[in-house]
C-alpha cells in the first residue's frame, strides 16, 4: 500500500507533535506548517533525531490566501493530502465583559476560520480520488463551557457544526469527517499554569491526571486508518471523564 500524505495543521505544538509522530508510526507522510523558520528547522531536526521524517511548509491557517498557498505546497513537495488534522489553535482568555473585537476575531480566524481555510483547499482533491479524513481538534470546553473562554468555546463548538455538515456532504465520496474534543492535556501550556490551579482541575477528572498528548495522538490515528470508514460526524471527547456527554 502506498503511504498516504498526512497534513496535520500545528505539527510543531505539544499536541500536534504527538499527532504527527503517530501518523508516521502508522505509515503516513506527515508534513506540518510554520510561522517561524528558525523554530520550525528545529522541530524537524528534533524529529529526525527521533527517528521521524516530517516535511514542513509555511503558512498561517487564518489567512486564505496564505492556507491556498501553504496546501499548494504540501502538494508538490509531498503529494496531495489524504489525511487532515486541522490542529492549530489558540486562546486569548478573559471575561466576556473585557473581551475586545481583537481578542474575539484573532481566536475564531485561528480555531474556526481556518477550518475552511484549510480544508477547502483539499475537499476536490479527496472528492475526486474517493477517500479522505478530516479530523477536527476541537476542545471539552467547546461542549461544556468555561469561564473566561466565550471566544475560545465558541470557536471549538463552531468546529464540530462543521464537522457533521461536512460529513453528510462527502459520506458517498469516501470521505470520514470527525471532532475530537480533547480535555486538560499536559503540554506546556497547560503545565505553566500554576500548580494550585492544575491541582483544582486535577481534582475535577475523575481519571485523577492531566491527559497524555499521545493519548489524543492515538485517537488521531485510529479515526486516520481505513478501517474507521463508518466512523463520520462523531465527536469523540478524550478527557478521562472530566465532561461525559452522548
Ligand atoms: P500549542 O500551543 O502547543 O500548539 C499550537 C500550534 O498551532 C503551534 O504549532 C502553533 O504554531 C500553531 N498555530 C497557532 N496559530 C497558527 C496560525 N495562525 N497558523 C498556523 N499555525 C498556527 O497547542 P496544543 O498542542 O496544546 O493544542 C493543539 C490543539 O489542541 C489546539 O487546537 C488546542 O485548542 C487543542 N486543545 C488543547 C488542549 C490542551 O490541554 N493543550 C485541550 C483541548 C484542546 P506557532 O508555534 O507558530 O505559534
Amino acid at each position: 500500500m502506498t503511504a498516504r500524505v498526512a497534513f496535520v495543521t500545528g505539527g510543531t505544538g505539544g499536541i500536534g507533535t504527538a499527532i504527527c509522530r503517530e501518523l508516521a508510526n502508522q505509515g503516513n507522510r506527515v508534513v506540518t506548517n510554520y510561522r517561524n523558520e528558525e523554530k520550525a528547522l528545529a522541530w524537524q531536526a528534533a524529529q529526525k533525531a527521533a527517528g521521524f521524517d516530517m516535511a514542513i511548509v509555511p503558512g498561517d491557517v487564518s489567512d486564505v490566501a496564505s492556507s491556498a498557498a501553504m496546501v499548494r505546497q504540501v502538494e508538490s513537495d509531498v503529494g496531495a493530502v489524504d489525511i487532515l488534522v486541522n490542529n492549530a489553535g489558540i486562546t486569548r482568555d478573559t471575561t466576556f465583559h473585557k473581551m475586545s473585537a481583537l481578542q474575539w476575531q484573532e481566536v475564531m480566524r485561528t480555531n474556526l476560520d481556518s477550518c475552511f481555510n484549510v480544508t477547502r483547499q483539499v475537499i476536490e482533491g479527496m472528492r475526486a480520488r474517493k477517500w479522505g479524513r478530516v479530523l477536527q481538534i476541537s476542545s471539552i470546553n467547546g461542549q461544556k463551557g468555561q469561564y473566561g473562554q466565550a471566544n475560545y468555546a465558541a470557536s471549538k463548538a463552531g468546529m464540530h457544526g462543521f464537522s457533521i455538515s461536512l460529513a453528510q456532504e462527502n459520506a458517498k465520496f469516501g470521505i470520514t469527517v470527525n471532532t475530537i474534543s480533547p480535555g486538560y492535556v499536559g503540554t506546556d501550556m497547560v503545565m505553566a499554569v500554576p500548580e494550585e490551579v492544575r491541582a483544582k482541575i486535577v481534582a475535577q477528572i475523575p481519571v485523577g491526571r492531566l491527559g497524555d498528548p499521545d493519548e489524543i495522538a492515538y485517537a488521531v490515528a485510529f479515526l486516520a486508518a481505513d478501517k474507521a470508514a463508518w466512523i463520520t460526524g462523531a465527536n469523540l471527547a478524550i478527557n478521562g471523564g472530566h465532561y461525559m456527554g452522548w
